[in-house]
């Protein structure tokens, strides 16, 4: 793209570029404008607008009576190097924290009981015989069905697949109602009946590419992974980390970075036009009347709030935006004293497939799987509920809500304990739906949106749902820009 941003012939100023949204996207595109500014010199100004009265859209860290709560994300992997990257940048490495491993197990509910997932998965592909073959979750004419993978021939077509169907297709149909359901489409938060692979789990498919199997490719993976670790030492990182202070740390970090008369809270966008037909300057509205002028305009709001704020500068990207479906969860914090009755919580949690009929969809043990969470002895769970088919849930009020999550870890984990803390968070329509074509549709988004000269989108709704995503998409979306060098 050469969308050279150049001051609109009516400023006499250095162009300024408006940012909509001040979720981890808006605040690491500042970050790296900011950079730009810096390192290179570039001649620029800017203004984050965001329409709550905090910053960091999704990321919330709450601290209630000793606890430390991460409401939204609480961790982020760090095989994606953009977020480990950005917080070494801001001075936070020495703040990251791993997933306690000496207790990885994971947990499935299978038949009202917690199985452990059996070791050696990698996704959901068993790279190990003996504890994939001894494992109870998954039943022997199962275990028959996987063990088939590798002669299962690669699938011809090109065009995308839905998670549902490509791992019935390699590993059965126990392996997507036991495996993947609950964890891959889990961390999309979306039906794998929908959920487009190309989009979700691009690496499935190249393996199934590359080798003809993920038996094959995974076990391959595997010893790649360990001639590295014998060669270079042991990655001083776990695959997801996350900080001593929460989430928030991050958000607080970035903050601090920032140039503070650039960043505006309590301003809410309400639309994007432009005096000339396709390019700046770009008249960014703002509730209340006021009225920016800007040379180039990034939208890090979700695809459905973005879709609102250009219904007249292009209704046909509008439309392309407003496809992108949402959909909402709930999170049910609790935390408990040490007290008789009250499990160890030797594992990371479990996870729930949707023919166990319950409410809870998974449960993270907050306090084993990081420290630093809860005072001491004492245990942090988090649960989730709601998403595609459960959304009513999340709009129960508070005390339905605990009495449900409560009931339902006593059935499964057997502990009546009291909690002394209760906290609920409720994402109204906050995951983004990758739906099968969502690449294609994806694409068309960014082909239509060129076509504006300075006008870019980023965000969890388009390339990426994770932290590290969302990073790398602010970078993006502020090279995009295409800046003149400075002479
Ligand atoms: C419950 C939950 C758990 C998650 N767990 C993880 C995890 O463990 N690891 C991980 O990597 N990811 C996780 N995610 C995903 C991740 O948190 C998000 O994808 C990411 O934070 C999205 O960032 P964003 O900046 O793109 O969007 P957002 O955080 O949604 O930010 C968008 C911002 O735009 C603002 N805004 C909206 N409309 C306007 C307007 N009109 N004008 C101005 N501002 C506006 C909003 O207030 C918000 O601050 C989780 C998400 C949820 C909801």
């Amino acid at each position: 793209m050469t969308n050279n941003i150049q001051p609109s012939p009516s400023s006499q100023e250095v162009p300024h570029i408006i940012i909509a949204g001040g979720g981890i996207t808006g605040l690491a595109a500042a970050y790296y404008l900011e950079k730009r500014v810096k390192s290179k010199g570039t001649s620029l100004r800017y203004t984050l607008l965001e329409k709550s009265d905090e910053l960091g859209g999704k990321i919330v860290t709450e601290k209630q009576d000793g606890y430390l709560i991460d409401g939204g994300p609480d961790s982020f992997i760090t095989r994606k190097p953009w977020g480990v990257s950005l917080c070494r940048d801001l001075g936070l490495e020495d703040e990251l924290i791993g997933t306690n491993d000496e207790l990885r197990n994971i947990f499935v509910l299978s038949d009202g009981k917690l199985k452990p997932m059996p070791e050696g998965l990698m996704l959901v592909v068993p790279t190990r015989f003996l504890p994939f073959a001894t494992s109870s979750l998954i039943s022997i004419p199962g275990k028959l069905r996987m063990g088939m993978e590798p002669f299962i021939p690669p699938r011809i077509e090109d065009g995308d697949e839905t998670l549902a169907s490509f791992i019935r297709r390699r590993l059965g149909e126990e392996a997507l109602k036991k495996l993947a359901a609950p964890l891959l489409s889990g961390i999309y938060v979306s039906d794998p009946e929908r959920l487009s692979l190309k989009s979700s789990f691009p690496r499935l498919l190249e393996l199934e590419r590359e080798y003809g199997s993920l038996t094959k490719g995974m076990i391959a993976a595997r010893r790649k992974a360990a001639a590295w670790r014998k060669e270079h030492g042991k990655s001083s990182l776990s695959m997801f980390v996350t900080l001593r202070k929460g989430m928030e740390q991050l958000v607080h970090a970035l903050e601090g970075h920032l140039d503070s008369s650039s960043v505006q809270t309590g301003l809410r966008v309400t639309s994007v036009t432009s005096e000339e037909e396709n390019g700046p300057p770009y008249l960014v509205k703002i509730e209340g009347g006021q009225t920016l002028r800007a040379d180039a305009v990034i939208l890090s709001t979700p695809a459905r709030v973005s879709s609102h704020l250009l219904e007249d500068l292009d209704p046909q990207l509008s439309q392309q935006l407003d496809e992108i479906r949402f959909t909402s969860t709930a999170v049910v914090t609790l935390g408990y004293p040490p007290q008789n009755g009250m499990p160890a919580l030797d594992g990371f949690g479990f996870l729930v497939p949707e023919t166990e009929n319950r409410h809870i969809n998974a449960c993270t043990w907050t306090s084993t799987k990081f420290d630093h969470r809860s005072p001491d002895s004492h245990k942090l769970i988090r649960c989730f509920l709601g998403g595609p088919g459960k959304e009513e849930l999340v709009d129960w009020d508070d005390q339905t809500m605990i009495n449900t999550v409560r009931r339902e870890l006593n059935e499964i984990m057997s502990f009546q304990a009291q909690p002394e803390m209760t906290r609920i968070y409720r994402w109204h329509k906050a995951h983004p739906q990758y739906d099968l074509g969502h690449m294609d549709r994806e694409e068309k988004i960014r082909q239509r949106a060129d076509t504006h000269q300075g006008l870019a989108l980023a965000g969890s709704s388009y390339d990426g749902v994770g932290i590290p995503d969302c990073i790398r998409q602010a970078e993006e979306a502020v090279e995009s820009l295409g800046f003149p060098e400075n002479k």
